[in-house]
């Protein structure tokens, strides 16, 4: 069975996409976080970080490539700004959709250490 993500992948679930390409796909998250709360998810369902293989090096590399990219399309890429981006692993790290995406949050001073 898909998950929540491949479905937006498939166009079968509506979202605010704000990029693709051949690997990747990010949209608004529903329940935003900060004024910028986006959500950036490799095509092919790795379910989580942790279990990406040493055949999606590249991938992996492109998403994080992307992510510079977003934030610049998304106004956060001066440093005077800034963003940050967050990966959940598993019940303790958070995950709640078994789909690997980077969250890429902004707009607003972020405090740390999280949650
Ligand atoms: P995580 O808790 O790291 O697994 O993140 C999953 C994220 O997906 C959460 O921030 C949710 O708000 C978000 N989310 C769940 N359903 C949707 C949806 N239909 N469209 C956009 N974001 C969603």
């Amino acid at each position: 069975m898909s998950t929540l993500f491949e479905k937006i992948i498939a166009r079968e679930i509506p979202a605010d996409i704000v990029y693709e390409d051949e690997f990747c796909l990010a949209f608004r998250d529903i329940s935003p976080q900060a004024p910028v709360h986006v959500l950036l998810i490799p095509k092919k369902p790795i379910p989580r970080v942790g279990e990406a293989t040493e055949a999606d090096q590249a991938l992996l590399g492109h998403l994080l490539l992307k992510v510079g990219v977003l934030a610049e399309t998304l106004g956060l890429k001066d440093t005077d700004k800034g963003f940050r981006i967050v990966v959940n692993h598993g019940r303790d790290g958070g995950e709640t959709v078994p789909h690997m995406h980077i969250h890429l949050l902004g707009g607003r001073p972020l405090t740390w250490p999280p949650g």
